[in-house]
């Protein structure tokens, strides 16, 4: 990146995420849809048809409270449903349900592994809308993904570098699987982000003051398309800011093949979406009782893991790969090996730098650190012993020279028999056949 002394970056993050519920959001279509045949997940609410009345789907809204909970948002005690107007073929309806003026969950922080604190404006829950699907010079359209539900988390523009970005998104994921309530697969489009990308000048900085347009990148499916199409477009507006020109407000897109962002459309204003509250729904309420109860089912959360291996004497990496959701397995095995005696930070230094000992029963595991700690491992102690050895059979060397390399094995022999088997024999052997290559 050049020399970015003249201006710093303002990011803020929009991501929507699927959650894992039973049906649709707001109809009783199955929303296990993702290796389904197109349009075989329909309804006339999905499809939007006119009369088709919709109804929230009451796991949507408690799991999007939860996610909020998580991230220590406020969870509003009235929230309501709003009709997010547009027009594209893959929204029949001519308008999106989703929350605008009291979303569920508003504000809270994330505290990364880095120290940076997130800052979230809200989470709010809203419906998918539906795929379409370009094929020369037609689209077709399928419904299966329309009304699925969709959680939107939006940040303030709080990121002043890509790296925190990507550590927050990577964040999203680790907590959703831990709270399991999504899958969040990049690949199947269950999490997808958007990135509002500007730049000042470091006065702006200290004075607190936001740049007067964003740019906003649409439809990134992979942390590491997010990393390059920011870059990209921190190059763009530098090079335009640079050369004293303004940046316009709008869409980008970021094409991976030219390494550059491109124009899509103008960036609509919030009035453009002629935002008013769902007819068709009533608003909701939820009492104290409801929401205690939701805090009282949440699990131990990624980051309070990674400080508890901290804690533990464990690296910083360990303490990471120990917490991950998907490592869970191991994190049992971990708690078993360190209550029959064997350090954390040992076991935790197996677990993550030898693949072998994960496929090891804590029995197992600990026979096998116990043997490794009795071993003779050491070069130096080990290199006395054998040329001790050698000494006292002067003619090993010369049957080596001469060609006859099962000389190695009669020297450890020797070594293993002086050493009560307690010298570690990949290491003697290699000693031995270095003297004897001398
Ligand atoms: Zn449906
Ligand atoms: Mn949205």
């Amino acid at each position: 990146m050049k020399n970015m002394d003249e201006y710093r970056l303002v990011l803020g993050l929009e991501i929507h995420l699927h959650l894992r519920t039973k049906t649709k959001m707001f109809c009783r279509c199955d929303a296990d849809i993702y290796e389904a045949d197109p349009n075989t997940h329909v309804c006339p609410t999905c499809l939007g048809l006119p009369g088709a009345l919709p109804v929230p789907n009451s796991e949507a809204v408690m799991k999007a409270q939860i996610l909020g909970i998580a991230f220590g948002c406020k969870i509003n005690p009235d929230s309501r449903f709003d009709r997010k107007h547009y027009s594209y073929p893959d929204l029949p309806k001519g308008y999106q349900i989703s929350q605008y003026k009291l979303p569920l969950c508003e504000g809270g922080t994330v505290k990364l592994n880095s120290g940076f604190e997130v800052v979230l404006e809200r989470i709010h829950l809203e419906e998918d809308t539906a795929k379409s699907i370009h094929e020369g010079s037609k689209t077709l359209v399928d419904f299966n993904k329309s009304g699925m539900p969709l959680v939107e988390i939006v940040t303030t523009p709080c990121f002043r570098n890509i790296e925190d970005a990507v550590e927050f998104g990577k964040r999203i994921q680790e907590v959703v699987r831990t709270l399991e309530i999504g899958d969040v697969d990049m690949e199947k489009g269950q999490l997808r982000l958007e990135a509002n990308i500007s730049l000042r000048t470091p006065e702006m900085e200290e004075r607190n003051e936001l740049p007067k347009y964003k740019v906003e990148i649409k439809n990134i499916n992979s942390f590491r398309f997010m990393e390059k199409a920011v870059r990209a477009e921190i190059e763009r507006q530098y090079s335009l800011l640079s050369k004293g020109e303004s940046v316009q407000q709008e869409n980008r897109g970021f094409n991976e093949v030219t390494g550059k962002t491109v124009s899509q459309r103008n960036k609509e204003q919030a009035e453009d979406y002629r935002y008013f509250p769902e007819p068709d729904i009533p608003p909701m309420s939820f009492d104290k009782s409801y929401i205690e109860n939701l805090k009282s089912k949440i699990p131990v959360l990624p980051h309070e893991k990674y400080q508890k291996y901290l804690e533990m004497g464990l690296a910083p990496n360990e303490a990471e790969f120990m917490s991950y959701y998907n490592n869970s397995g191991y994190a049992i095995l971990l708690s078993e090996i360190i209550s029959s005696g064997v350090s954390a930070k040992t076991a935790a230094a197996l677990i993550v730098n030898k693949p072998e000992f994960r496929e090891y029963t804590p029995k197992e595991f600990v026979a096998k650190v116990k043997e490794s700690e009795n071993k003779i491992t050491d070069k130096d102690e080990l290199m006395k012993i054998i040329s001790g050895i050698i000494q006292k059979n002067p003619t090993a060397v010369q049957d080596f020279k001469n060609g006859k390399s099962n000389s190695v094995e009669f020297i450890l022999g020797q070594v293993m028999r002086e050493t009560k088997g307690k010298a570690d024999p990949q290491t003697s052997r290699k000693i031995i056949t270095e003297v004897f290559q001398a």
